[in-house]
This record gives C-alpha cells, sequence and structure tokens, in this order.
C-alpha cells in the first residue's frame, strides 16, 4: 500500500511538472567568468541568496530535514535495470554485487546501462559506506548520471560540510538541493528523477534540460532548467552543454568510495 500510494505520488508529479508553461526555478546562471593571474577560470552565478563563486564553500547550504517513507517498489510499466541479483542490463565492470545491492569498486570506473535512454523517471537507491571515511567530496561520493553526462551527486551529506552545489542531491556545480534530506551513512536511500533531455540542432541546445528530484520522497529539485553541463572543470568552474546523441546510456560513478546501489528502475518519457 506504501508503495502505491509512492508510485501515485511520483505520476502526480509528473503530470503536475508537464502541465507547468515554464520552469519556475532555474538553476543558478552562470553571470560572469573571470580568468585569474595563473589562467583559473572562475565562474559566478547570481542567486537569491547573493553572487557566488561555483563550488563556494561560503555559499549557504540548505536546511537538515528528518525524511520518512521507505522507498518505493518497480510499477508494472518500469523497465527494471538492477533487482539486486544480477548485472545483465549493465556493460561489464569489476563492481561487486553481494546480498541484493551492487558496489562500486576503486578504480573500476564508472558502470553503465546497456540501453540508452532519453527523457525518463528513473528511481535509484544507494547507499554510502556505513564506516565513515574522508571529509567533504572524499566521502561517500559516487553520482547518477543522466544520458551518461548530467550528474545528481551522490554523497554522505549527513554532518558532512562541502560546498553546497556539490552535496549530495546537488546537480553537480550547478543547483543546489532545496533541503539536505539525507539519512546516515549506510542507511538506504532513494532518489525518484524526472528528467527531460536537452534537445541539440547542430552545436547549440535549442531546449536545456530539466529535472525534477526526489530524494526520499521530499522534493530537492523543482524543474530546474539545467544551464549547461555538470562535469568539475576546476576548482570554481563547470562544463558546458555538448551536443550528443538523443538517448544515452545512464551511469553510476566510481569515485573511490565503496558506494551500494539497489531496486533501480526506469520509465520512458516523452521528451
Ligand atoms: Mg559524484
Amino acid at each position: 500500500m506504501r508503495s502505491e500510494a509512492c508510485v501515485l505520488i511520483v505520476c502526480s508529479l509528473i503530470l503536475f511538472t508537464g502541465c507547468k508553461p515554464a520552469a519556475t526555478t532555474p538553476d543558478a546562471k552562470p553571470a560572469s567568468v573571470e580568468t585569474t593571474d595563473k589562467g583559473e577560470t572562475i565562474q559566478y552565478v547570481e542567486t537569491e541568496s547573493g553572487r557566488w563563486r561555483v563550488h563556494d564553500m561560503d555559499r549557504p547550504a540548505p536546511d537538515v530535514v528528518t525524511p520518512g517513507a521507505e522507498p518505493c517498489l518497480a510499477p508494472s510499466d518500469a523497465i527494471v535495470l538492477f533487482d539486486g541479483t544480477d548485472l545483465s542490463q549493465w556493460q561489464p565492470t569489476k563492481w561487486v554485487i553481494r546480498n541484493g545491492y551492487m558496489e562500486s569498486v576503486r578504480g573500476a570506473g564508472y558502470i553503465r546501462t546497456k540501453d540508452s535512454f532519453g527523457s525518463c523517471q528513473l528511481h535509484v537507491e544507494f547507499a554510502t559506506p556505513e564506516n565513515v571515511q574522508g571529509n567533504s567530496q572524499g566521502r561517500g561520493n559516487s553520482g547518477v548520471f543522466l544520458q551518461d553526462e548530467y550528474e545528481i551527486q551522490v554523497l554522505d551529506s549527513y554532518d558532512n560540510a562541502t560546498y553546497p552545489d556539490g552535496q549530495c542531491a546537488a546537480l553537480y556545480g550547478r543547483a543546489v538541493p532545496l533541503v539536505n534530506v539525507c539519512r546516515k551513512p549506510g542507511q538506504w536511500q532513494s532518489y525518484d528523477i524526472i528528467f527531460h533531455r536537452p534537445v541539440f540542432e547542430g552545436d547549440k541546445v535549442v531546449k536545456k534540460a530539466t529535472f525534477t528530484v526526489l530524494q526520499n520522497g521530499v522534493l530537492v529539485q523543482d524543474h530546474v532548467v539545467l544551464q549547461g553541463g555538470t562535469q568539475w572543470n576546476g576548482p570554481h568552474a563547470v562544463s558546458d552543454y555538448k551536443p550528443h546523441e538523443d538517448k544515452r546510456p545512464i551511469a553510476l560513478q566510481d569515485h573511490g568510495n565503496p558506494v551500494r546501489y539497489r531496486n533501480i528502475w526506469i520509465r520512458e518519457l516523452k521528451d
């Protein structure tokens, strides 16, 4: 009953966001770019809380919220990408399977789906290491990449300060989550992601990507228009859009920390 209600909420959210004439909360748009004497690129963004560098430690962090409900099970029309038993839907890798989950292995690289996807609803469950090591970006770092390109950060952000545009549930380097609703290290968490892909004509993006994300059932990204790429491009810079195919794989990041994933399913959406 709980999972049915959860699916209903997410489906309602898709209908709701699909009816919006325009996004209401665009991510922070790069307002200016400066180059230091050492040739380092620094991007600045104008936000409601002021003007900040990309990856600025002094940017205000979101409020902390304690999550409630358990994660969702796959609805009948979903494509199950990982049910905890095998990696047949994924490109061969050294990631390991144990007790119903897969776990990243340091140095093994990203794991990618064999199939490619465009706009979609994606459910992913993850757990950062219970044995807490490192800090900031070095603690429980992984990531869910839509179209092998656009990262929703996975990080242990439970009592772990980092730059807010790189904390858990951030659209990396682009959009700070609305709240910090992370569970404790080692506990299972969920993302429900509604993604509309970017559209390109030649070298130009003519329709930017949008993200709506729920973490542990709580809205953390509200129909955000992604202004460019999310690849780390220096201490205070991120990448721009680069044209690519309409459909590309889902990828999970190996960032050197043993992060676990389970119950991954996807529903394809119209653009
Ligand atoms: Mg990451």
